[in-house]
């Protein structure tokens, strides 16, 4: 994500009905139409009258957010977060008939850090039944490897050190009006639409940025 300000709200990688009957295009209409654009507009308002801010990227601004002072840095880290978190929740679905499992380096790394496929989905799926009311459960790479983190409200890895390579949003509104109260049900539905050639993209990216530093 290279884009800097002001940035724009990206498109919905697939038809507004592509991942029903999981998540249906009436969650999505309000989750990506509604809750996703107004992080968006939110984020470019308040970046309008910092220019000193106006030529980072969304990476930069999350890493950076953790050491302003708390008036700028909370509400830029909620905006950038809200922001950059669901790009990578929309983009990291895909429909159910494209699915396939991790290939690659990603595969490995996860055969490596979790024993197994498997075993990975069974911890991530223990991290986000636990996750306590707003946030997201995180795969992320960092120097001691793959980890899995509950991050709250709009926090991405990036503000802990760590590498974001995909992500669940449990905030209610991903779910609630297909699953009402049945959190876990959206849970094992959602590794139904887990667009693993994303991830990979990203577990890309951290490698050629760690090969470059
Ligand atoms: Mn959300």
């Amino acid at each position: 994500m290279q884009q800097t300000y002001p940035f724009e709200a990206l498109p919905l990688p697939y038809e507004i009905g592509a991942l029903e009957p999981y998540i249906s295009g009436e969650t999505l209409e309000v989750h990506h139409g509604r809750l996703y654009n107004a992080y968006v507009y939110n984020l470019n308002k308040l970046l309008s009258d910092r220019p000193e801010l106006q030529n980072l990227t969304l990476e930069e601004l999350l890493r950076r957010s953790v050491r302003m002072p708390k008036s700028v840095g909370v509400p830029l880290g909620r905006y950038a977060g809200g922001t950059y978190n669901h790009v990578m929740y929309f983009y990291g679905m895909a429909p159910e008939s494209s699915y396939r499992p991790p290939q690659g380096e990603l595969a490995r790394a996860i055969d490596a850090f979790f024993g197994s496929f498997d075993g990975f989905v069974r911890e991530f799926t223990e991290a986000a039944r636990a996750v306590f009311g707003s946030g997201y459960t995180w795969l992320a790479a960092g120097r001691r490897g793959l980890t899995i983190i509950n991050l709250p409200n709009q926090e991405n890895p990036l503000m802990t050190g760590l590498y974001p390579l995909m992500c669940i949003d449990l905030w209610e509104h991903a779910y609630f009006l297909d699953y009402k109260n049945d959190r876990a049900g959206y849970i094992d539905n959602w590794w139904k639409l887990v667009n693993w050639e994303y991830a990979e993209g990203k577990y890309e990216e951290y490698a050629s940025a760690r090969r470059r530093s």
